[in-house]
């Protein structure tokens, strides 16, 4: 599965320091808190998990299968948040907050190489083939591979493309996605941003022109803006994340690559710190390998 090297990572680091009969005492919590922690779970979610289990069963003789489900509901408690995060696991969609009217406009942003080209692309997928009339904005205009890239895969998808020249202002490129997306009576357009981050002040500005510049052409524009992150860079993709959070106002998270990384734990982490939801997971190279984010699901699997 997808999630393999935590789960092993977890297994390893967390389940087996118990056994039978054992008593939970301190030590023991604190080899439990250092395993939580190389999936880059984070230290306030592992203090969590922790912490509960203290309560629970600080000095006792232990039933590592109890031991395991107290871990698997802070986890799961934690992905919940505030219930947002319960949508249907059905419907693919449901995580996207849709116009009720016109064309719904989904911003998506990210550095360069976390996997932004390939999540969209994934996401038009889907969109298409649920029916909808999707439009990409090929905004990424200082990567003319980007775009090209973005190009090639919409045309496997058999979706629509607005592009311009090379270095065009990416804001003209989403206002034109958008214009386009309106006159053909499109339902979605998914608008993409740059990601270089040697000019982080630049981009920042960028992202919050571009949302401006798109709700000046539809109404409660953008409907979504969806920030990807790589997994396998855990931790350290957190603290980019909250940079773009404010600029693009992020909805949600695209965890992309979390196949191929022990570091599934910073789902958690993500959700704690940032308190935006992940809603969609990346788990390979292929259109079809992207997967609504469920908690229940997502802790199961992790601790099976
Ligand atoms: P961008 O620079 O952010 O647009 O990144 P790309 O979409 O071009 O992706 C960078 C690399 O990561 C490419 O080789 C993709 O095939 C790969 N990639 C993207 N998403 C995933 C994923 O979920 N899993 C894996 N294994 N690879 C991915």
């Amino acid at each position: 599965s997808a999630l393999k090297k935590t789960k092993d990572l977890l297994r390893t680091d967390v389940r087996d320091l118990f056994k039978s009969g054992e008593i939970l005492d301190e030590a023991k919590l604190e080899e439990f808190h250092r395993g939580l922690i190389t999936t880059d779970m984070g230290v306030e979610a592992s203090e969590e998990v922790v912490e509960s289990l203290r309560e629970e069963f600080g000095g006792r003789t232990v039933d590592p299968d109890a031991v395991w489900e107290n871990v698997k509901n802070t986890l799961k408690e934690i992905l919940k948040g505030d219930g947002s995060t319960n949508w249907d696991p059905e419907n693919p969609l449901s995580p996207l907050n849709m116009a009720t009217e016109g064309p719904t406009v989904i911003l998506v942003s990210g550095v360069n190489g976390v996997g932004k080209t390939t999540s969209i692309a994934k996401l038009a997928n889907y969109l298409t083939k649920s029916g909808k009339k999707v439009v990409l904005a090929a905004g990424d205009t200082f990567r003319a591979a980007a775009v090209d890239q973005l190009t090639k895969w919409s045309q496997r998808i058999g979706c629509e493309i607005v592009r311009k020249d090379p270095g065009t202002d990416p804001a003209s490129v989403a206002f034109a996605g958008c214009d386009h997306a309106v006159q053909i009576g499109a339902d979605v357009v998914l608008v993409d941003t740059a990601g270089r981050l040697q000019t982080q002040q630049n981009l920042m500005q960028e992202l919050e022109k571009i949302r401006r510049v798109i709700n000046k052409r539809i109404e409660g524009a953008p409907h979504e803006s969806l920030l990807v992150l790589d997994a396998t860079t855990g931790q350290n993709g957190i603290s980019q994340a909250s940079k773009f959070s404010d600029a693009a106002g992020c909805t949600g998270i695209v965890l992309a690559k979390l196949d191929g990384t022990a570091k599934g734990g910073v789902v958690v982490a993500i959700r704690k710190k940032m308190g935006i939801p992940v809603k969609y997971v990346g788990v390979g190279e292929q259109l079809d390998d992207l997967q609504l984010f469920s908690p229940d699901d997502f802790v199961e699997a992790l601790l099976e």
